[in-house]
């Protein structure tokens, strides 16, 4: 059920065309746009093939941003030598230029 204006009205109000689908009053016998003849009243609603809306593809995810521009930027993990500013790998336990210990790995000088 659900369809449109006058299937859901009370049978008696008004009927609909199925050649023109025009309104006509209850009292018209024949459609006044089309005067084709009144249809019988329906009590059940006809069985609409809607309502398996097809299911949309998903979008296909977003390519990763791995791999491309990661030999532009720092590694993760990589940490900056506070004494001399040189760039460490994350592996290296110790500024590779002047061996002051990364901080916060716990090794002391
Ligand atoms: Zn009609
Ligand atoms: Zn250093």
């Amino acid at each position: 059920s659900g369809v449109g204006l006058g299937e859901g009205l009370k049978a008696g109000s008004s009927w609909r065309c199925d050649t023109c689908l025009v309104q006509n009053r209850v009292t018209d016998n024949e459609c006044i746009a089309c005067q084709a003849t009144k249809s019988p009243p329906r009590d059940s609603a006809k069985q609409m093939g809607v309502g398996t809306a097809s299911q949309s593809g998903k979008p296909a995810p977003p390519a990763a941003g791995t791999g491309f521009g990661d030999k532009f930027k720092p590694a993760a993990g990589a940490w900056d030598c506070d004494t001399c500013l040189v760039q460490n790998k994350p592996e290296a336990v110790k500024c590779i230029a002047c061996e002051t210990p990364k901080p916060g790995t716990g090794v002391k000088r």
